[in-house]
């Protein structure tokens, strides 16, 4: 066959294929549209899962009369001037291309009236034919209806799914905007019946019930994260400067690591407003859990990250769901601290009930986003963030913002003074507080410990180094080598003294005395090993981490069989450190049985 041009019908049909695949691409467009154009209220009505009816009403800022015509042609967009815009894009839309190919794939009536316009206006395309505009009079706003959508495309309609299916697309969608837009009322019907509905008033709780249901929906953990770019207030005061730094900041909530999922699908990353759906952010997310979860399962989150528009490419898949990041490693060890800083202050010792925290109102509407959980809990943030990067001022100000904090903190954060009973299993410390009984994972408790003392001594600047009597050496694979050779200075910084030593070979002369007595080349392997994991993490948070990695060498192992002398010594060590409930790399050091409980299990009370 000669080579031939397509005619602009199979053309066009093409390119409709890759923007509308199933009712609720079609329901995307339309909303994204809305949003773009403003809207407070947008309200979606669908009959048969979408395939006869979709239609699309908000009161946004609409469309004038004499651009309807250019609205559904191909490549008409009103977001977008020039080439260079396409690399700092704030709007959901920008390919105009959306109208276009539903109005080639079914039948389409747009009504529309422009804020400053007297009267509406309408226009129908059926097949990619365009009727003329007519006047009609309808409110500020716009009106999309899709009707018969795939009628003259018959494989397209073969292969949508069952009703169901295709319906719950669209609730999927329809809910994760919501969440994204908790400003925005929504309202999802089917037929007669209102399948969903927002208030618009902010409240993202709410919608997360409805979302996941209102017991998971309380358990969930909000994050919240910012970072500056590098240029400072007062850098990018200087002219040129402006707009160099890269800002990131990530919020939204997170599933504690007892609720989780089989499968990827409810994670959920929202980009500057878009929902993104393949991107490697889903990686980062899985990473920050990381020992957390057992294998196979994954957690629920839907995040939002907001990024200065010109630091990602949103123009690399026709419906958006792909995006590049300039800086792909910065963005990604952002979302995996932040993820990660959230779990690890959140992780209440695991007895606490959650209906004590949230007060016993099942109202959907009724969370108390700041009542004392909320309260104690950006408190153990705030104290996780400044472990983590010495003190922050900002952690500082969140501390400090934060009311209720001083009433509740020790609620939350410390604990009780313990009377120690003993040790079982050569592993756990048995314990008694005023309000029942403590099991302590003894290696975790003594990594804590630790680490809290390094990072103390390391904050001072003052970590006392011990000499070996006998320098000791450890050769390394090449790559380890390198990265050791690399980080020689910060090693010297937390107290070890070590030196290059032959090819691949290196000599500890000197170690923290901290750790004295212990392995020295155990302890270099244990922090080469966390080299290797990391390409580009921050200073602050590389010393914290490797920190982390060689107080978990260092620390007494389970199964280790400890004096009365010793484990008293760990309690009381442990009952000084100021994050005790949970161990540097964020795993429980203790469980409490409570007094209540006790008396539940056995009987005494009844159940609640
Ligand atoms: P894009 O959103 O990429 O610009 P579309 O084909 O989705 O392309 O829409 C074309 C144009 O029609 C938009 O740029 C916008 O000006 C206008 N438009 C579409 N929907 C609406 C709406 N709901 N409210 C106001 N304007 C709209
Ligand atoms: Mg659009």
């Amino acid at each position: 066959m000669p080579i031939r041009l397509l005619s602009p019908e199979v053309a066009s049909q093409i390119a409709a294929g890759e923007v509308v695949e199933r009712p609720a691409s079609v329901v995307k467009e339309l909303v994204e549209n809305a949003l773009d154009a403003g809207a407070k209220s947008v309200s979606i009505s669908i009959e048969e899962a979408g395939r006869r009816l979709i239609e699309v009403a908000d009161d946004g800022s609409g469309i004038p009369a004499d651009e309807l015509a250019l609205a559904v042609t191909r490549h008409a967009t009103s977001k977008l001037a020039s080439a260079r815009e396409l690399f700092s894009i704030s709007t959901l839309g920008f390919r105009g291309e959306a109208l276009a190919s539903i109005g080639s794939v079914s039948r389409i009536t747009i009504t529309s009236r422009a804020v400053d316009a007297s009267i509406g206006a309408r226009i129908r395309v059926e097949a990619g034919q365009q009727d003329a505009v007519e006047q009609v009079g309808i409110p500020v706003g716009t009106v999309v209806q899709v009707e018969n959508l795939f009628y003259n495309v018959p494989a397209r309609l073969k292969f949508l799914k069952s009703d169901t299916t295709e319906r719950r697309a669209i609730d999927t969608f329809i809910t994760r905007y919501a969440l994204a837009y908790p400003d925005v009322r929504f309202k999802l019907s089917e037929g007669k019946k209102v399948t969903l509905q927002t208030s618009g008033d902010g409240d993202q709780r709410a919608i997360l019930a409805m979302l996941y249901g209102v017991d998971t929906a309380k358990q969930m953990l909000e994050v919240i994260a910012e970072e500056d770019g590098p240029s400072t207030p007062a850098r990018s005061a200087l002219p040129g400067r402006a707009g160099s730094g890269q800002a990131l900041k990530l919020s939204g909530f997170i599933s504690p690591t007892s609720v989780t999922r089989s499968n990827r699908r409810e994670m959920t990353f929202f980009i500057n407003g878009r929902w993104v759906q393949d991107i490697p952010l889903n990686a980062a997310l899985t990473q920050a859990y990381h020992t957390m979860l057992m294998v196979g399962r994954y957690p629920l989150a839907t995040l939002f990250l907001e990024i200065e528009p010109g630091a990602v490419d949103v123009n690399v898949h026709p419906a958006k769901a792909e995006v590049r990041f300039r800086e792909q490693d910065k963005v990604f060890s952002f979302v995996q601290r932040a993820v990660r800083r959230a779990l690890l202050a959140y992780a209440p010792v695991p007895s606490l009930p959650p209906t004590s925290l949230w007060g016993s109102s099942p109202a959907t509407r009724d969370y108390p986003p700041s009542g004392p959980r909320q309260a104690g809990l950006d408190w153990s943030m705030a104290d996780d963030a400044k472990q983590m990067h010495g003190t922050a001022a900002s952690s500082e100000t969140e501390a400090g913002q934060s009311p209720v904090v001083g009433a509740d903190q020790s609620t939350f954060v410390s604990m009780p003074l313990l009377r120690l009973i003993g040790q079982i299993g050569a592993t756990y410390l048995v314990a008694e507080g005023p309000d029942g009984l403590y099991l302590i994972d003894q290696h975790a408790a003594h990594e804590r410990v630790l680490f809290e003392k390094l990072m103390l001594q390391h904050d001072k600047r003052n970590i006392p180094s011990q000499s070996l009597l006998e320098p000791v050496s450890v050769t390394l694979p090449p790559a380890q080598a390198t990265l050791l050779a690399g980080q020689l200075e910060l090693l010297n910084g937390f107290g070890f003294q070590v030196e290059p030593f032959g090819p691949g070979t290196f000599q500890v002369r000197a170690m923290p005395a901290l750790f004295s007595g212990s392995d020295a080349a155990s302890a270099l392997r244990a922090l080469v090993e966390d080299f290797e994991e990391d390409e580009t993490p921050l200073q602050a948070e590389l010393e914290a981490r490797l920190a982390a990695r060689v107080c978990k060498r260092m620390a007494v192992k389970a199964g280790q069989a400890l004096s009365g002398e010793e484990q008293r010594a760990l309690l009381t060590d442990l009952e000084n450190c100021d994050s005790p409930r949970t161990c540097p790399h964020g795993r429980p050091i203790m469980i409490h049985l409570s007094v209540d409980m006790l008396e539940r299990q056995f009987g005494r009370k009844g159940p609640r």
